[in-house]
């Protein structure tokens, strides 16, 4: 076996000869006694005080003015577009290297996906693609920035921060700020990573986070949008809460809203979670230490966090040489029980985002044949 000496590596950090999953969530707090509450005080659903609780937690941890709690990431982002003012029939830019999540959310208002090329060291969208493309597409009218291709309006900017990795947001914004393109941050796998200092999530007009079970940090379910703008955080509220207009006892409602709300009964596991964020963020960065003086001395190159931001190290990933040592290391690490996966195929592979406007994706299809997530849940 080629990389015996990796798989041995591995079993070795997480202490076993069993199946070691990529990310698997922990409960070692006060999980259970939320949990227990909440069933106690009855107030299981859509209102109670986690649920309060959870928002004041995300905006303190992302140092934002408003959260949120939604019920999934995908939702989050979907309002959070329609917040910024993406409408039926606009375009959104983003990349084509991401979980599909992204780009349904901008499907599920009604608008078409742009796909354009991520940076080689971030795996996240590429200001400078973001400039190449509209230099030669973009057209700033009264109200916006057209697509003189398509003469369709781009409305919002969507960089998703992959596997925790910041994107150059300071030169994305500079950008977008000249196109008057407002910028929505998938930052649903990036909870507790930091560009410059400032939290991702916190550097757009909003950002949004995933709480699945997968994410660093996990509700069952879930997710939050974030903003410092609070007219906008407050009309997120709103429309995730079916656009009732507050009345004591009256039902109405003056626009289409949604029931998207997050349940208390999965906000009191939020809870408990958030308050070991901070330990799970370091436990994390020892294993993305451990691992870099391990690959360094090998063939494989492990990907870490780029000069002045923080990476939360959510997934872990290494980046092979080739197409071919990729598929050697997947069959040989999961023959051993040593979970192993490859980056997202690219979204315009998809059959329902094949027709959409692309550029070149040189970087992105490098990455898509060589970039492999390892085992990176907490280790106890
Ligand atoms: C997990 C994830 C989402 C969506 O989160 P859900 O809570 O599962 O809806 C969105 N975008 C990316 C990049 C993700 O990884």
């Amino acid at each position: 076996m080629k990389f015996k000496e990796t798989i041995s590596f591995i079993q070795n950090q997480f202490n076993s000869k069993e199946f070691i999953p990529l990310h698997q969530p922990i409960f070692v707090g006060n999980e259970k006694k939320y949990l227990m509450e909440t069933i106690d005080t009855n107030f299981v659903s859509s209102v109670g005080a986690f649920v309060d609780r959870f928002e004041e937690m995300m905006t303190l941890i992302t140092k934002t003015k408003k959260s949120v709690a939604v019920v999934n990431g995908t939702s989050g982002i979907q309002v959070a577009l329609r917040l910024v003012g993406v409408n039926k029939g606009d375009e959104v830019i983003t990349q084509a290297l991401t979980f599909v999540a992204t780009v349904n959310a901008i499907a599920y208002n009604g608008a078409s996906p742009i796909f354009l090329d991520v940076d080689m060291d971030t795996m996240g969208l590429s200001p400078k693609a973001v400039m190449e493309f509209l230099e030669v597409f973009g057209e700033l009218r009264e109200d916006g920035c057209y697509n003189k291709k398509t003469n369709k309006k781009i409305s919002a900017c969507l960089p998703m921060h992959t596997f925790g990795f910041p994107v150059h947001m300071d030169e994305l914004k500079a950008i977008c700020d000249v196109w008057n393109i407002p910028i929505v941050e998938d930052a649903a796998e990036s909870l507790g990573s930091e560009y410059k200092n400032k939290p991702t999530g916190s550097i757009g007009e909003l950002g949004v986070f995933s709480f699945n079970g997968n994410k660093i940090v996990t509700s069952g379910g879930g997710g939050a949008i974030v903003t410092n703008n609070v007219q906008l955080g407050l009309k997120g509220k709103y429309l995730t809460t079916t656009a009732k207009v507050p009345h004591a006892n009256e039902f109405f409602h003056d626009e289409l809203g949604y029931n998207f709300r997050m349940p208390n009964l999965n906000a009191s596991l939020a809870c408990a979670q958030l308050e070991n964020l901070n330990s799970f963020l370091s436990n994390k960065r020892e294993l993305a230490l451990e691992y870099k003086s391990f690959f360094d001395a090998s063939c494989i190159q492990f990907r870490t966090e780029t000069p002045d931001t923080k990476a939360n190290y959510w997934l872990m990933c290494v980046e092979l040489e080739n197409l071919k040592e990729r598929d050697v290391f997947l069959a040989e690490t999961n023959a051993s029980h040593v979970m192993t996966r490859p980056i997202w195929q690219l979204m315009y592979r998809l059959p329902m985002y094949t027709h959409c406007q692309r550029d070149e994706q040189l970087n992105a299809q490098f990455l898509e044949e060589r970039i492999v997530n390892i085992p990176s849940s907490v280790r106890r």
